[in-house]
């Protein structure tokens, strides 16, 4: 009994495809956005869910963003979307949203993978040092950024996650609504 009650605790189940895994490795899709859309969907999915939930937002993303390689370090994992026109009531300045807007792709960019149109700036956390919370921005663009679409973009964020075993715990916010940054956080 008491043996099965620890497994009932440390366990779970993805709400999409029943998979049993750990809770901790869990991962929370919210295209509500903490409730401030509509229409959007609040999961606890497993990682394969995840993505097919992320890849499904991307069809529908017709902006262009700048999507930062997810850090691992973090304690209870997030990856938010900021639109660009938001980030004001994140306490970002306009100036630095202005740095961050000089990242994104040229409207005519091709995807670096394929020659697609390329929406997407796959792009190290050296564009802000490594540090979300420093608000301080590289704006030398002396890291390694790819232009990308959304399939190539896709499969690169995949491709890292899985190889570098990270789970968003805490949230994950697909892009929405604009140009804008895609971004480790924490909880
Ligand atoms: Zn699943
Ligand atoms: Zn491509």
């Amino acid at each position: 009994m008491g043996l099965f009650s620890l497994l009932k605790i440390t366990e779970a189940f993805c709400e999409k495809c029943q998979v049993v895994l750990p809770q901790e490795q869990l991962n929370q899709f919210d295209s509500t956005i903490r409730d401030e859309k509509d229409g959007g969907e609040y999961k606890s999915v497993c990682r394969n869910c995840l993505m097919d939930e992320f890849h499904n937002a991307l069809k529908n993303f017709t902006f262009r963003a700048i999507m930062v390689h997810p850090l691992k370090k973090l304690d209870g994992m997030a990856y938010q979307y900021y639109p660009f026109q938001e980030m004001p009531e994140y306490e970002w300045t306009q100036e630095q949203i202005e740095e961050f807007k000089k990242f994104l792709p040229p409207e005519d960019a091709h995807c670096e993978e394929c020659e697609n149109h390329a929406q997407f700036n796959w792009c190290s956390p050296d564009i802000y040092f490594h540090d979300i919370f420093s608000q301080k921005i590289n704006t030398t663009g002396e890291f390694s950024q790819e232009y990308l679409c959304s399939e190539c973009l896709f499969k690169k964020f995949k491709e890292f996650i899985e190889k570098e075993d990270i789970y968003f715990n805490a949230e994950f916010f697909p892009p929405y609504d604009g140009d804008g940054l895609g971004t480790s956080f924490e909880d």
